[in-house]
């Protein structure tokens, strides 16, 4: 089923700017059987661990962390671009594949010692997941694992990530 997974993605090549071959998520988003597999296979990688909440990295990592979520059963947190949330904020700084930038989580989104999974559609050179990775940290989260529906390994973010478990459900 993965092959299937992985037909659906389309490559944007240049795509938001030069040298970037975009993976776009949207077919697998339109397809109802695939974003259920897609869903599934995420809520998989949790290996059953229990879970307090998923937490979703902006902005498509929203839609399948809030979909796992609601699958488990549990809540979604969200880990918003600079400026987005209302409320009292923790930030981190990151770079990514293409800019730089600033996430927040509200500080109260996640209690000490809860158990959460960080979600995410993609992991590139990892800054991104890094970055919620130390918020998370920061408001004394127990992180159980990141997982990403694609991961381009040949950017080796994985590594930024350690020691936590990374799960991709399609590698390229
Ligand atoms: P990074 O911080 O480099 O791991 O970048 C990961 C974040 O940027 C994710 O939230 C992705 O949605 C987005 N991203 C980076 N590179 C790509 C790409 N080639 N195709 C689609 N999204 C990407």
């Amino acid at each position: 089923m993965p092959a299937t997974l992985r037909a659906a993605i389309r490559d944007i090549v240049d795509f938001p700017q030069p040298g970037i071959v975009f993976k776009d998520i949207t077919p697998i988003l339109a397809d109802g059987a695939l974003f259920h597999e897609a869903v599934s296979r995420l809520c998989e990688t949790t290996g059953g661990a229990r879970i307090d909440k998923v937490v979703g990295i902006d902005a498509r990592g929203f839609i399948f962390a809030a979909a796992v979520a609601d699958r488990l059963g549990v809540g979604f947190v969200p880990v918003r671009k600079q400026g987005k949330l209302p409320w009292k904020t923790r930030q981190a700084a990151y770079s990514l594949e293409y800019g730089e930038s600033i996430v927040e989580i509200h500080e109260d989104a996640v209690k000490p010692g809860e158990s959460v999974l960080l979600v995410d559609d993609l992991l590139a050179t990892g800054g991104t997941a890094a970055a919620a990775v130390q918020l998370l940290n920061d408001l004394g989260a127990h992180l159980i694992g990141i997982s990403f529906l694609i991961e381009l390994a040949f950017l080796k973010g994985r590594a930024k990530l350690a020691p936590y478990p990374v799960h991709a459900i399609l590698t390229y």
